[in-house]
């Protein structure tokens, strides 16, 4: 495979169709680099031997699996906190356990770095579900490290403070973090550019996402995600503060519009823009 530049412009996709035509549509948009996301009801049974042909015959590099689950749904914020993650009690065990898959298949492709949004972790250490939540974490961090696997938490869902308490609480070294500039915006966390020089020891890869704040005026409202360079990041400063503190991984452009045409044309449009911002 093709050594990858400094901040390589890559694309976060969703697997659940075709390998080799899925990455052809990638690589359309003029990138070789990204992360496949999982959805809760892809069979990855067998999967593995098809997607790593394709990745090979595509020369595409793959730095992540993102793991998604059945159930999920990012209506408002009270619907993510009941269903996103590793917070329902209901589904932890069957998640803990689709994740570990995700591992397994990661390591199938030779993939050394696997994701996922873990849901609101609760500010209060005692709390039970945040003492469940950071075991089953660990365990994760675990089989993810005996395939030499980093096991990366998305960002967003809680203040940058939060989420480093809960890092170094879980104490693994491969636990490392993706960090999401949008998603601070979307969910009311804080500033991007000032979260990202908190976490930035920790990051090993980044979403290169925009959005706009949620209204003030509807509780438990998110805020609307952009195409690349029309929401409130601001993707200059981003790019500056991700060389600034030194991340040179790719910036991974993600488009979460439900329309497919949409999605593929705001990322075209995406990676023009970073290409003329990164230099
Ligand atoms: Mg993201």
């Amino acid at each position: 495979m093709h050594p990858l530049r400094d901040l390589e412009i890559g694309v976060m996709f969703w697997g659940g169709r075709d390998p080799v035509e899925t990455i052809r549509e990638q690589k359309a948009l003029g990138v070789r680099c990204g992360q496949i996301g999982i959805p809760g009801d892809m069979n990855l049974e067998g999967a593995a031997a098809s997607w790593k042909a394709a990745l090979a015959a595509e020369q595409f590099t793959l730095v992540t699996v993102f793991c998604a689950y059945k159930g999920e749904d990012y209506a408002d914020i009270p619907t993510v906190q009941r269903t996103v993650g590793f917070i329902p009690e209901a589904t932890r065990s069957e998640r803990e356990a689709r994740t570990l898959e995700c591992s397994d298949f990661a390591a199938a492709l030779g993939v050394n770095g696997i994701a996922c949004h873990i849901g609101f972790v609760p500010e209060d250490e005692t709390h039970r579900d945040y003492i469940a939540v950071r075991e089953m974490v660990r365990r994760i961090c675990d089989r993810a490290a005996s395939h030499g696997q980093s096991f990366a938490l998305e960002t967003g869902q809680e203040p940058a403070k939060t989420l480093l308490h809960f890092f170094k609480d879980t104490g693994r070294a491969n636990l490392r973090i993706n960090f999401d500039p949008a998603n601070m915006i979307l969910y009311g966390t804080g500033d991007p550019i000032e979260a990202l020089g908190v976490l930035a020891e920790h990051v090993v890869s980044v979403h290169a996402k925009d959005g706009d704040w949620p209204p003030k005026d509807v509780p438990g409202a998110l805020g609307t995600e952009r195409p690349l360079g029309r929401g409130s990041v601001g993707m200059e400063r981003f790019v500056e503060k991700l060389k600034q503190v030194g991340y040179r991984g790719p910036m991974n452009i993600e488009r979460e519009v439900p329309d497919h045409q949409e999605r593929l044309r705001d990322i075209a449009m995406g990676v023009g823009l970073l290409e003329r911002i990164r230099g």
